[in-house]
């Protein structure tokens, strides 16, 4: 037997018993961000590979090793996007929606980073994100919290996510804090891992990053950034969470949030759930006002944030609530015998033109009532319409309730739309 090609390693179908729940979870995305008044920006898959080394920085996971990097036919250096914030400066700055404005965008689509494949942690996963720019104050801080948490709500999982704040400050704060964060590393160096060392010479921040356990065991009376905030870093911090009380979002001050990505100054946040193992983060985000210029753009100020699809999805079918997601069929139309299949066909294609959203399903490949209740039970329909040679007779359907303990009922095709949208309201 021919040997069968496999999907690469790390990089997933999304099966139709699964991509129901991406759908609803995609349109319910799309729904808020429209409500906040967001657009969307759509921008390639593949950038300049400099694009990345240049936003995210050389002395990060990404890009000292996650980077699916390949050279052209024409000998360029080309990159998958492992995340989407560099690729939306860059398409801002090229037709020039940033400078002197305010935008407010949002995307989604697949990124790519070679990582362990792991539950919550794949090669090609997707984010949805939101980035705007132009705007200074915390306002549009708690303003891009809110359309997070607008969007747990939506999915009922409130209660399973928590927030984490923290405040990086400027850039002389952070080099302020990295000298003392400094000092305090090269006392514990032998507590300190391979990657945790080499950070200490490149990006110490990063070491509070640090996944494994025992380097986190051993820094936890690191001295404390925001000890280090410059006065309007701090007011900024503090406006923010006042603003998130008085909209009565929760949240936890966690003083050692710093984020992989060296763009970020000011506001940095995660929100996290116990409820997924090790990949707890689903959303994080956090205040970038340097990018745009670092890019080649005129400065402007910006924040924005980027969740996770796959570990949404899983955090919704983990605590299974997939019973929110939509029937992939409502209605099942049964034909017994030519004449009444074809007849119901007709009344399917009726109904479509009458009431577009409902999903209704023919019977295809004839067979007894018996076969066609049995498909009929497999599809999931809530409703069944048996229709045979008495029912074109007499210009009416039996319906039949699958998931009721309720006896079927003759509706005349004249009432039967009313019927339809009635029970589906
Ligand atoms: P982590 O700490 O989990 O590695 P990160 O700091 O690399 O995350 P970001 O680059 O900020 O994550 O990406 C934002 C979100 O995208 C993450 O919180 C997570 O939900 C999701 N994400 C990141 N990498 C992956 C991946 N390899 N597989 C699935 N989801 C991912
Ligand atoms: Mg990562």
């Amino acid at each position: 037997m021919t040997k069968q090609i496999q999907a690469i390693r790390g990089m997933n179908d999304c099966l139709p018993t699964e991509s129901g729940v991406w759908q609803w979870v995609e349109n319910t995305i799309r729904e808020v961000v429209a409500s906040y008044g967001y657009q969307e920006l759509r921008t390639p898959i593949v950038e300049s590979t400099d694009l990345f080394k240049r936003s995210i920085g050389e002395v990060t996971d990404i890009v000292e090793k996650e980077m699916y990097t390949f050279d052209d036919r024409n000998g360029d250096s080309l990159t998958l996007r492992p995340e989407n914030t560099a690729s939306c400066v860059r398409a801002g700055n090229e037709h020039g929606l940033i400078y002197n404005q305010q935008q407010r965008i949002w995307y989604m689509g697949p990124m790519f980073r070679h990582e362990r494949p792991q539950k919550g942690r794949y090669r090609q996963f997707h984010q949805f994100g939101v980035e705007t720019f132009g705007i200074q104050g915390p306002d549009i801080d708690a303003e891009v919290i809110l359309l997070s948490a607008r969007l747990w709500q939506r999915f009922a999982i409130s209660e399973h996510l928590v927030l984490e704040i923290n405040s990086l400050g400027s850039n002389q704060a952070r080099a302020d804090y990295k000298a003392a964060l400094v000092e305090y590393l090269k006392q514990r160096k032998d507590k300190l891992d391979e990657d945790s060392l080499r950070r200490l010479e490149s990006n110490p921040l990063r070491v509070l990053d640090s996944k494994n356990p025992d380097v986190q065991a051993a820094i936890t009376d690191a001295p404390s950034l925001i000890d280090y905030l410059d006065p309007e870093s701090a007011e900024h911090f503090s406006k923010l969470r006042e603003r998130l009380d008085s909209f009565g979002i929760q949240y936890r001050v966690n003083p050692r949030l710093v984020r992989g990505l060296d763009y970020y100054n000011r506001t940095v946040f995660e929100w996290v759930t116990t409820s997924l193992g090790a990949q707890g983060t689903v959303c994080a985000g956090g205040r970038y006002d340097g990018l745009v210029e670092q890019l080649g753009g005129k400065s402007s100020p910006a924040v924005g944030f980027a969740m996770g699809i796959e570990r949404l999805v899983l955090l919704i079918q983990t605590l299974e609530l997939t019973s929110q997601v939509p029937d992939p069929i409502n209605v099942y139309m049964t034909g017994l015998g030519e004449k009444a299949e074809l007849w119901a066909g007709k009344l399917a294609e009726q109904i479509r033109d009458s009431l577009p959203k409902l999903r209704v399903q023919n019977h295809c490949g004839g067979g007894n009532l018996k076969k066609q209740m049995k498909r009929a039970d497999k599809s999931g329909a809530s409703i069944v319409l048996v229709i045979g040679d008495q029912e074109v007779e007499e210009n009416q359907v039996q319906v039949k309730f699958m998931r009721e303990q309720k006896p079927q009922e003759l509706v005349s095709v004249d009432t039967l739309n009313e019927f339809l949208s009635q029970y589906f309201s």
